[in-house]
């Protein structure tokens, strides 16, 4: 059986990035960069104000001094004045320093009347004024291929005026929940049926980190069924199954996808919940067998196909930062396995993290998963943790929202 560590790594190593594409800036936000950016502009762009003044010589002021002015310039004016000794230049925020000048004074540091203004303190050289190239020079390189770009990286490229931006290209992910008792949402119930909720679940989680998701429906127990879809699914990028792993008898996902051409890499992690989650290759196209369990498919999710899928859409972090969270309340774990316990994550009165056991772990409890905002890691050779004992957690999905 495979730790959770190595199956995480065979995953990861095992999938590539997918093609480059070129698309508008704004497409480009919330997906990773294919290329190192670099400056090709310094910014700022040329000296300017830092605030609504005066532009002046540092060596002419002193509280009290009088300076007749010789202009003004506005934001994106032109500059057809300069400071000469003992004089000064009305001019806004934004607004390029004209020549002799090399501090500005803010208006409240002065007063104004027609023609000339008062400085009414000390000014140094060099005040208010923002230098060109002082944030980032031309040929800096700013970001990094894999970055996410967030805002403020939007805000760079926008300032360079690249309006078009390499990234990878969004991965399809073909989704197919199996089995008989499977029913869709709008169906007419019949008895023993369930309602299909592992496509939503995974076509979400798919969708929240910028990947598409095909929705293939449902297969049956049959390999008909299953060879008919999976077929499909293996048009996509990426085939995402679940149920139909396990040991029972008519669990013909992993017959079926090897009868494709799908290798198996492995079947079975040594982590609760999720273990039968089967992992596969057919050529480039990673094939993920999650467990039909809506809990168990959720989580093994999160766990190992997220990363998988980031990697192709060229991300360079695959794996969310594990933080040190202090547990509440003692947890007795009782296989011995990888715990992924879902749990509360709130912060105590110093600011730290603090964990408590979000509800029933049992895998049957979808409840528990809606009321936890992360995941701790339990050992497999523990089966005892203490209140006040350090686990380690990352945070489920995009959730930025914490407990209580
Ligand atoms: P299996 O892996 O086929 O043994 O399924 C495990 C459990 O998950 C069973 O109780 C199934 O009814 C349930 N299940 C399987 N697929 C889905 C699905 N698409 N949506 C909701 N529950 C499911
Ligand atoms: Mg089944």
């Amino acid at each position: 059986m495979f730790t959770y560590d190595q199956a995480r790594d065979l995953i990861v190593e095992s999938v590539q990035p997918l093609a480059v594409e070129k698309v508008a800036l704004l497409d480009a936000a919330g997906r990773a960069t294919a290329e190192d950016i670099v400056a090709n502009l310094p910014l700022p762009l040329f000296d300017n104000s830092a605030m609504d003044g005066y532009a002046v010589r540092a060596e002419d002021c002193g509280s009290g001094v009088v300076l007749p002015l010789q202009g003004y310039i506005p934001a994106g004016g032109k500059v057809d004045c300069a400071v000469a000794p003992g004089t000064a230049v009305k001019i806004m925020t934004g607004a390029p320093i004209p020549p002799g000048a090399d501090a500005i004074v803010p208006f409240e540091e002065t007063e104004e009347a027609p023609d000339k203004v008062t400085i009414l303190g000390k000014v140094k050289k060099g005040d208010h004024i923002r230098w060109q190239g002082e944030d980032i020079k031309p040929g800096d390189r700013i970001i990094e291929a894999g970055s996410v770009l967030r805002p403020a990286e939007i805000s760079l490229l926008a300032s360079f005026g690249m309006s078009m931006v390499n990234v990878h290209r969004r991965v399809r992910v073909a989704i197919l929940s199996t089995g008989d008792e499977l029913q869709e949402l709008d169906e007419v119930r019949s008895e023993g049926a369930i309602i299909n909720s592992n496509s939503w679940a995974l076509a979400a989680a798919v969708r929240e980190i910028g990947a598409e998701a095909v929705m293939l429906g449902i297969a049956r127990d049959d390999r008909e069924s299953l060879r008919e879809k999976m077929r499909d699914g293996l048009q996509a990028d990426v085939l995402i199954t679940s149920a139909g792993v396990s040991a029972g008898d008519r669990d013909y996902v992993r017959e079926v996808l090897a009868e494709l051409g799908v290798e198996q890499k492995f079947w079975k992690i040594n982590i609760k919940p999720g273990k039968p989650t089967a992992f596969g290759m057919c050529g480039e196209k990673p094939v993920f067998s999650l467990p039909g369990n809506p809990v168990s498919a959720m989580i093994t999710f999160e766990e190992f196909v997220r990363p998988a899928l980031l990697k192709m859409m060229g991300h360079r972090t695959l794996f969310k930062p594990l933080f040190k969270a202090r547990l509440q309340q003692p947890v007795k774990k009782k296989y011995d396995r990888l715990q992924l316990m879902r749990v509360v994550v709130a912060l105590d009165e110093n600011g730290e993290m603090i964990i408590t056991s979000a509800g029933d772990q049992n895998t049957g409890i979808l409840r528990t998963l809606i009321d936890a905002q992360g995941i701790a890691l339990l050992a497999p050779d523990r089966d005892y943790y203490a209140a006040g004992d350090t686990l380690e957690v990352h945070l489920l999905g995009a959730a930025t929202e914490l407990g209580h």
